[in-house]
């Protein structure tokens, strides 16, 4: 009764682990997901925006180059408005060229499409400039990000090429690429606030990046992981912890751009990649806490429920004991008062009377003495303080020598059977008592049928091999609560007539020689009391009678 409500407690308490381990697995699995998740995104975004890249610098070469040749056709005049016009015409293809012009050999611009606005100024100090004059082989060049000298213009990266042959410098075609415009771009595709898009030139130097910050352009960023990689790997993405562009933890993915000097950044926060993941870890905890809540409630409750059970069962148990005690103690004194009565009785005719009443108290004296003596004779058996002399015995020897005993007790209307098994081992028994213990079971079936019908009384090995008998009866049979009292001293349903001290004297006598006493009975079922002994595991000498059926009166 005690392990009842442990057992569901502790299946309880193991699915609660299975679950909360399934859960971490799951939310650390989850986590991992929108990392690497996260991961490829950036890698897919700076491999678009790579080619991206690719391409406008592509573009912008030809069109340089076919200015190029265009000028080496004409030779136009300075600021030649039809040349102008061509410039200009070009321009328009290219949304992220600001400007184009061309510088003669003097360092002085002699075609520009802001004409008339263009700065009078030499440009002959330009490091993009002197590299062509003094590098007949360089034919096309990119430049770091510089600042404009045209006012207002703000920075930009050249793009340049070479005019004339490699012995004779003419000058160089230059457009004026605008971060703006790549950070305009960058602005419509990034995902959210937290992500940056930049474009660096291979040296480190930052172009154009989104969240723009105008400052940042033109500042070497040299000392990130990605400018130390790249040597190894053109392509890559990692994570780092702090010291980024912009702060906390992020995800970095980059690539160099093949042919070109630019790099491309795409880095995500890592608290904004794994808000989403919070949220349902958040949810999961807060269900696991709920779900333990209740758990331990639950178990809680069931101990609580348990341990009420106990206290009652025990109260109701205590209850039972004093009522037993209650009855053997008032029992005892009843059936002693009316001994004594007798005993009293007698004295004062043997006093009092005459010859004859004297004679008469003597014997109810007697009789009265012989009653108590029975009666503490089956109290001490109960209390098994009677001493006993268990000896082997062969039990189906017995009945048969009990048999004229036990018919005694019956009325011409019940037929007693016997059915004996062969080759039962000997028992452990004492006799007298063992007769007393019979006659009170016949007598409890005889009271049971109401002086008509049946008793049987059957020998058999029980599972273990050992002597059994049972006394049966197709009584009434005994309800529950009477069943469970029914070995109690003084314990009757008799009323007068009954003593209650009939199975007493069995269970004890059948304690105290190590037999087992059970009573087998249900309202509407008969009853039948088994009785099964020691046995010294010896084969009786004499092999007994098979069934017999035997009734007394015949
Ligand atoms: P008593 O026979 O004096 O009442 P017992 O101790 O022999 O005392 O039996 C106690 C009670 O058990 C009986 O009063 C009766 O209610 C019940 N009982 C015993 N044997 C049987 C039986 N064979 N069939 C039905 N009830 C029985
Ligand atoms: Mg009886």
């Amino acid at each position: 009764m005690r392990r009842g409500p442990i057992r569901p407690a502790f299946w309880l308490v193991c699915a609660w682990v299975a679950a909360i381990a399934v859960v971490v697995v799951l939310v650390l699995d989850a986590e991992r997901n929108a990392l690497s998740r996260a991961e490829r995104s950036a890698t897919a975004m700076a491999q678009v925006i790579e080619e991206h890249t690719a391409r406008t610098s592509q573009s912008v070469s030809l069109t340089l180059a076919a200015i190029a040749d265009a000028w080496r056709l004409s030779r136009p005049a300075a600021h030649d408005a039809a040349f102008r016009g061509l410039l200009r015409e070009r321009l328009q293809d290219l949304p992220y060229v600001r400007a184009i012009f061309v510088i003669g050999p003097d360092g002085r611009i002699a075609h520009d499409t802001d004409y008339p606005n263009t700065p009078a100024v030499s440009l002959a100090d330009r490091d993009y400039f002197r590299a062509h004059r003094e590098e007949p082989a360089l034919k096309r060049a990119i430049s770091t990000p510089m600042l404009s000298r045209t006012p207002g213009a703000g920075w930009f990266v050249s793009l340049t090429q070479r005019i004339g042959s490699d012995e004779h410098f003419e000058g160089i075609v230059v457009a004026a690429m605008h971060p703006g415009y790549f950070e305009s771009l960058y602005g419509r595709m990034r995902h959210g606030q937290d992500e940056l898009i930049a474009l660096f030139h291979r040296n480190g130097t930052l172009v154009a990046r989104s969240p723009a910050l105008p400052s940042d352009i033109g500042r070497s960023f040299t000392h990130l992981p990605l400018f130390s990689r790249l040597e190894s790997d053109p392509v890559g993405s990692y994570a780092v912890e702090h010291g980024h562009i912009l702060p906390g933890r992020r995800i970095v993915a980059y690539r160099t751009v093949p042919g070109w000097p630019f790099v491309v950044h795409v880095s995500y926060s890592r608290d904004a990649v794994l808000a989403g993941w919070r949220r349902s870890a958040l949810g999961a905890a807060i269900a696991m806490t709920a779900l333990t809540l209740l758990l331990a409630g639950v178990i809680a409750r069931d101990m609580r429920a348990a341990r009420k059970r106990r206290a009652q069962r025990e109260q109701r148990e205590q209850a039972e004991r004093m009522e037993a005690m209650g009855a053997l103690t008032g029992g005892i004194a009843h059936d002693f008062g009316n001994l004594l009565g007798v005993i009293g009785n007698s004295l004062h005719l043997l006093e009092a009377g005459g010859a004859d009443a004297r004679a008469q108290a003597l014997g109810m004296a007697r009789r009265a003495v012989l009653r108590g003596r029975e009666m503490t004779d089956r109290l001490l058996t109960f209390a098994r303080r009677k001493p006993l002399e268990p000896r082997p015995a062969d039990l189906n020897a017995l009945l048969a020598d009990a048999h004229p005993l036990i018919a005694q007790a019956l009325t011409a209307q019940i037929e007693l059977v016997l059915q004996l098994a062969p080759g039962l081992p000997l028992a452990l028994i004492d006799v007298s008592q063992f007769e007393m213990a019979v006659l009170n079971l016949v007598v409890n079936a005889r009271d049971a049928l109401g002086g008509r019908g049946r008793i049987v009384l059957r020998t058999y090995a029980d599972a273990g091999g050992a002597p059994c008998l049972a006394v049966e009866d197709q009584g009434p049979g005994m309800p529950e609560a009477v069943r469970r009292r029914a070995m109690e001293p003084f314990f009757t349903t008799k009323g007068a007539a009954g003593t209650g001290l009939g199975l007493a004297q069995v269970y004890g006598f059948m304690h105290q020689i190590g037999g087992a006493l059970r009573i087998d009975s249900k309202p509407g079922a008969g009853t039948r009391v088994h009785l099964c002994f020691a046995s010294t595991s010896a084969v009786p000498p004499r092999t007994p009678a098979t069934s017999t059926p035997r009734s007394p009166s015949r």
